[in-house]
This record gives C-alpha cells, structure tokens and sequence, in this order.
C-alpha cells in the first residue's frame, strides 16, 4: 500500500455533490482504502470568466499501478459527465493525482509529483490539513516550504456540511 493524496475540483453542475460523489467513488476503488478527505474550499477560477471552483483533496491507501489509478480516476470524470472542450475549461470533475507514496513518475500520461501543485493554495491548503506537517515530496521539497511561498489567496475554507 502506497500513500496518495488527490485533488478534487469541480466548477459545474453543483460542485460540492460532485466532490462528495468522488468521494464515494474514491472510497469503492480495488484494492484502495478511502483514508481522509480534507474540508471543501471555493477558489476563483484560474481563468477568467468561469464559476469559482470547489477544492478539496483526498487521502487514499492503494496497492493500484499508478496509470491503474489514472484510468480509474479518469473513468470517475467521464462517469460524472467530465467533458474535455478546452484545456483548463469549467469541468464537473477534476480529479489529480498529487503525490503516489515516494515515487517520482514522469511518464507521457503521468508526472508526479503534479506538475502544479506549487503554486495552487487550493491544492496545498486542503494537503496541508491531511498530510504530516513535515511531508517531504519525492523531489525533495518540504510542504510547509510550498505552504510559505503560496499565500492564502482568493481561497474560502467552508464549514463542514
Ligand atoms: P492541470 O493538469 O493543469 O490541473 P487539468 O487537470 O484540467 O489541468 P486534465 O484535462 O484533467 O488537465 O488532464 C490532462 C492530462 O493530464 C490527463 O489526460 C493525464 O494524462 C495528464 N496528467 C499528467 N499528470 C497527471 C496527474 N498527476 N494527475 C492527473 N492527470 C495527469
Ligand atoms: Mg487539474
Ligand atoms: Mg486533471
């Protein structure tokens, strides 16, 4: 069983029950034990002119392939009616892989740690709840250094429902 953290995002179709569906998916994959899901956060959209998102970030234990795991991921999207118009456009599911145990994957489908994840509060801050405060990323970089260079920026911490 490695250790995997995920991140969750949604802009359509009522965000939060698209993330607490994930969930649920999340928590009836092979092999996989669902370990924690942080809180659900709203963040302005990267790109101009959509919805704000809703963030959160998933803790798994799994014994899956990493590319296993991208395809369920991927078939979890496409089951929750993901539609890939524009790169980065609004989604109803977005589901990253974070960090895989201490592996270091770069492959043509796949680059862990994610690419990303430094500069996206709404990606670190829901980490941070989950992780051990001194997680090392298999490249060598410590979380609380990402969380200090990543302020706390257009980010909303929601109360639990
Ligand atoms: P971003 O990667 O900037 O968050 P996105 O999540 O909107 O953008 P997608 O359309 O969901 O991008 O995915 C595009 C491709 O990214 C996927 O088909 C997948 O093969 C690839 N990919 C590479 N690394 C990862 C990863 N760590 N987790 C999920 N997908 C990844
Ligand atoms: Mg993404
Ligand atoms: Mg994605």
């Amino acid at each position: 069983m490695e250790r995997i953290y995920i991140g969750m995002g949604s802009n359509l179709a009522d965000p939060a029950e698209q993330l607490r569906n994930a969930v649920e998916a999340l928590a009836q994959l092979p092999q996989s034990a669902l370990v924690g899901v942080s809180a659900f956060y709203q963040s302005d959209s990267l790109l101009p002119g959509q919805p704000r998102y809703t963030n959160a970030v998933a803790a798994l234990d799994s014994s899956l392939a990493p590319l296993d795991l991208l395809d369920a991921l991927q078939s979890i999207e496409n089951g929750q009616g993901r539609e890939r118009l524009e790169r980065w456009g609004p989604r109803t599911l977005d589901l990253d892989i974070l960090l895989f145990g201490d592996r270091l994957i770069d492959e043509p489908r796949l680059k862990v740690p994610h690419y990303h994840m430094q500069e996206r509060a709404f990606v670190l801050y829901p980490l941070a709840e989950l992780a051990p405060a001194d997680l090392r990323l298999a490249d060598g970089r410590d979380l609380k250094d990402l969380l200090a260079a990543c302020p706390f920026v257009g980010l909303e911490r929601l109360p639990p429902t």
